[in-house]
């Protein structure tokens, strides 16, 4: 069998990037199967011991133990996953938070410190701010507006900066190319979350960043029905990541590594419909008298307008907004969505809706909440693949209902 890495043919043009979302990483099957076979076996057998120990000393590539990630079916989506993000290598978990746990402990050590940006996903904020410290690793937090104090907070301990842009919930931009200098001047990587963006909207290692991490549960796997995580970057920086997914048994499992290459076919067409809908979306509630602010990279002003035009190619499906009244009554507009379903996770088909302080930010101390601008009155939307009229008309009625009292009543009624 040969596998098509279209990454690297030296002198042709490049295929485009929904070509490589297709056939990157094929497998050419020699029973003439249209995709790579699923091979669910977790060992493979070898002609001879010297076969074998060719395999097991890295001379030649192939398969060993589905364990060590040495299985064609994981070795054929991780191909399709390093050519999407402009990388040489790609890792494949069985999570977003393994990948992004076995990067934290494959470069950091007890006596290093972290610096994480920005608002993150809940489970990065517990990793870092309770798991790793139990280990001796520290982490300082700065929030979006603090960002220009990354100079201040890095030492010669820093190892690592981390971010995700946009951020969750509050869609803010971070520019990667001006933070990884920053970085760079005292030796710490630079990590950054794209699953937001997603690699059709923007490749952080283009941009300076060393290392890209994604929970593929959301827009790669984009049907909602699997779970899974991926780093990629240089070969020197994965080398130790392997080594901890390795033994911590974090590997992808095959029948998810073919569901998720499945999905990744179609990641291109999902995506900018996405981006389409939920600007559409975005707009509408920018003009609702009920709604007091709205945070989509489309609607970025200043600043931040520069930094989606220079990183970003697309504005991703992701949105959030604030209602004008409190928990309550933002909770009751939640509830009053019907084509929206309510739950934590994103990137779906189907469009998804939460209030942050009851899901993803619900962990967090209420003054740190504040602090980070996550209102009691956010709600956050992924957009899915319904017509954006509909999503429009479902938000309409469910913030227009008069069963809803939303803040003072309008002038003159
Ligand atoms: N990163 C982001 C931005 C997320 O939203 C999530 C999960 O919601 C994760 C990482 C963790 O991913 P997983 O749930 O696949 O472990």
């Amino acid at each position: 069998m040969s596998e098509a890495n279209m990454n690297s043919t030296p002198g042709q043009p490049r295929a485009g990037l929904s070509t490589r979302c297709v056939h990157a990483g094929d497998i050419r099957d020699p029973e003439g199967a249209i995709h790579p076979p699923l091979y669910g076996h977790s060992t493979f057998a070898f002609d001879s011991t010297a076969d074998l120990l060719d395999v097991v000393e890295g001379r030649v590539e192939g398969n060993l133990y589905t364990r060590y990630g040495l299985n064609p079916t994981i070795r054929s989506l991780e191909r399709k996953l390093d050519d999407l993000e402009d990388a040489p290598v790609a890792l494949a978990f069985g999570s977003g938070m393994a990948a992004e746990a076995a990067t934290f402990l494959a470069h950091v050590i007890t006596g290093d410190h972290i610096v994480c940006l920005g608002d993150v996903y809940g489970g990065t904020f517990e990793l870092l701010g309770e798991n790793l410290p139990r280990l001796g690793i520290d982490t300082t937090f700065l929030t979006a507006s603090e960002v220009g104090r990354l100079p201040e907070v890095l030492t010669d301990r820093t190892r690592i900066v981390f971010f995700e842009t946009p951020t969750n919930p509050g869609l803010d931009v971070f520019d990667i190319a001006a933070i990884t200098a920053q970085a760079h001047s005292v030796g710490a990587l630079v990590v950054v979350d794209n699953t937001f963006a997603t690699p059709v909207n923007q490749n952080p290692l283009r941009h300076g960043a060393d290392l890209v991490v994604h929970s593929a549960t959301k827009y790669l796997g984009g049907h909602s029905d699997l779970t899974a995580g991926l780093v990629a970057g240089p070969a020197d920086l994965l080398a130790p990541i392997a080594g901890w997914r390795k033994n911590l048994g974090q590997v992808i499992a095959p029948e998810i590594a073919s569901l998720l290459a499945r999905s990744i076919r179609t990641l291109v067409v999902r995506v900018r419909a996405q981006n389409a809908a939920a600007t559409a979306v975005a707009e509408f509630l920018a003009e609702h008298p009920r709604v007091t602010k709205v945070n989509h990279p489309s609607l970025a002003t200043g600043d931040q307008a520069a930094i989606v035009k220079n990183q970003m190619r697309g504005h991703g499906g992701m949105l959030s907004f604030l209602v004008d009244g409190d928990a309550a009554t933002t909770a009751a507009v939640v509830d009053r969505l019907r084509v929206f379903s309510i739950a934590a996770s994103l990137g779906g088909a189907e469009s998804l809706v939460t209030q942050p302080i009851t899901t993803t930010h619900h962990g967090l101390d209420p003054a740190e909440r504040a602090r980070r601008g996550i209102a009691d009155s956010m709600i956050r939307l992924s957009i899915g693949l319904e017509d954006a009229d509909d999503l429009i008309a479902d938000l309409a009625q469910a913030l227009e209902s008069p069963a809803i009292t939303l803040g003072p009543p309008p002038s003159g009624s």
